[in-house]
């Protein structure tokens, strides 16, 4: 689109006569706010701290210039420069070789745009973001917001207070939680206060499975509010709620919006991972907000300003049930690499897994590697034919978790795609070729935390098949009994 400056108004224009591309304006002008100016409450929904494309807005052009004349749309450059490089507004991408160019038809030039968020639809030098400036929706307050009456351990009461705290303050918190702690109930009080200051509450999570996971268990526990679940395809893409589960992707649509964020599994990928992501989850957050982190392995850094007093944060050491954290027993197991390519296991792998077949104990192997996991696979199938693998790009993952629940697998075999998120109630665990790179101090922990879940089975064996012990490793167990030492002392775990 190109546009005009004119008596200091912004104005769409056809023809390339005197008009220029968004981002070439120097500054755009913004109409002071016309109290009397009959506003469409659709578009109040729609835009009310989002930064969406003229395409995600089903209104006329005329009606959305109407609206910002009055002062209650604002244009922003889709693309901005910071002394002459671009960088794009949504994403926060300054890489140029994330930018590239395309003949455009919107404005009749060669025109840059964003590769990074291209999946959320094109931004270019062209495009105007538009939000809202006018005042946001009304919340509509039921008398109980709280449906969920359940019960805190004593450790989820002790987080689940900071969280109160931090949200009233709008101060930042970490919630460093072992996997097991019950770390969702523990945000309920933190989300009722919030909502009852009406105040907007979104909870972010890098994967799809958690928000589909999260959404029900939500909407049970705050039956008469608004829940908008956002993931790609998603059908509450335009939903208005006090409250939003979103995935992490999808606050790149949203800007200055909450006035609390939960961002789950702070550690995890794709987040660390995606600069993108962060910045989304900063430019989604109103200025003056609360932030709670939620993770059970904070990365190195993090850790360190934990114990050195530069970071807010409350750890629920022990699990709901009160009982300890597996400790992976480290068991050295040769060249396993080797023996693969021979079409053999490692005998004590194979030991450790015929030992559960026999006692019909499920367990989940973990290996760093599709190719070489599905080297085991055929061996393994002699020793029972129902044996599963499973790996990320696998078209049937979610059919065989379900089997794995249902106890129709013994075994499977898996990458790190279910290192975290996925419960089965009595497993053990396994890591065969524990020393490779992939499997780093926080996966480890996570992998130990899928054993001894449940309340009726709460130890499970642990064990890291290695070549070679390393660092992460160590560390990982080390978090891991430091925890359950912290647990002990602060009497949450019988024992
Ligand atoms: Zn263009
Ligand atoms: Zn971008």
């Amino acid at each position: 689109m190109r546009f005009l400056v004119k008596n200091n108004l912004l104005v769409p224009l056809r023809e390339s006569k005197n008009s220029l591309p968004i981002s070439q304006i120097p500054v755009i002008p913004q109409p002071p706010l016309n109290p009397a100016f009959p506003y469409n409450v659709h578009l109040q929904l729609l835009l009310t701290g989002k930064q969406l494309l003229m395409d995600d807005v089903p209104f006329s052009l005329e009606e959305i210039q109407k609206h910002y004349e009055n002062g209650y749309i604002t244009y922003r450059k889709g693309i901005d420069y910071r002394r002459n490089h671009p960088i794009c507004s949504r994403c926060g991408n300054m890489a140029e070789n994330w930018f590239a160019r395309f003949p455009c038809a919107r404005c009749g030039e060669i025109c840059l745009y964003c590769r990074k968020c291209l999946m959320m639809g094109r931004i270019s030098a062209c495009t105007p973001l538009l939000g809202w400036n006018g005042r946001a929706p009304n919340h509509h307050l039921p008398e109980n917001i709280r449906g969920w009456k359940g019960k805190l351990s004593v450790g989820q009461q002790t987080a689940s207070n900071r969280v109160v705290e931090t949200v009233r303050n709008m101060k930042e918190l970490l919630v460093w939680a072992v996997c097991g702690a019950g770390k969702t109930e523990v945000l309920f009080a933190g989300i009722e206060t919030a909502l009852r200051a009406e105040r907007r509450v979104c909870i972010a999570t890098p994967r799809t499975d958690v928000v589909l996971e999260l959404t029900p268990r939500l909407k049970t526990a705050f039956p008469d509010i608004s829940v908008a679940s956002l993931f790609g395809g998603s059908e509450d893409r335009h939903l208005y709620a006090p409250l939003t589960i979103a995935t992490t992707h999808q606050l790149l649509r949203f800007h200055h919006a909450f006035d609390t964020i939960i961002l789950d599994e702070v550690d995890a990928f794709p987040y660390t991972a995606e600069e993108s992501l962060q910045y989304a989850a900063v430019h989604a957050r109103k200025p003056v907000s609360a932030m709670i982190y939620l993770t059970a392995t904070p990365n190195e850094k993090w850790q360190r300003e934990c114990r050195t007093g530069k970071r807010a944060f409350t750890t629920i050491p022990a699990r709901f049930h009160r009982h300890p954290l597996p400790i992976p027993s480290f068991t050295w197991c040769g060249n396993w690499q080797k023996q693969l390519k021979k079409e053999k296991l490692p005998a004590n792998v194979l030991h450790w897994i015929k030992e559960r077949l026999e006692n019909n104990k499920q367990a989940l192997l973990f290996f760093p590697h599709i190719l070489l996991m599905e080297k085991a696979l055929p061996i393994l199938r002699k020793l029972a034919p129902e044996i599963e693998s499973v790996h990320a790009e696998d078209p049937d993952r979610k059919n065989k978790v379900q089997k794995m629940r249902n106890k129709e697998i013994p075994l499977l075999l898996t990458t790190t795609i279910l290192e975290r998120g996925v419960t089965f109630p009595n497993i053990d665990v396994a890591v065969v070729g524990a020393e490779d790179d992939i499997f780093t101090e926080s996966a480890l922990v996570q992998i130990a935390g899928r054993a001894g879940r449940s309340k009726e089975f709460p130890n499970g064996v642990v064990t890291f098949f290695h070549y070679g012990k390393t660092e992460a490793m160590l560390k990982a167990r080390k978090q891991i009994t430091a925890m359950n030492r912290e647990g002990v002392r602060k009497g949450l775990i019988d024992g």
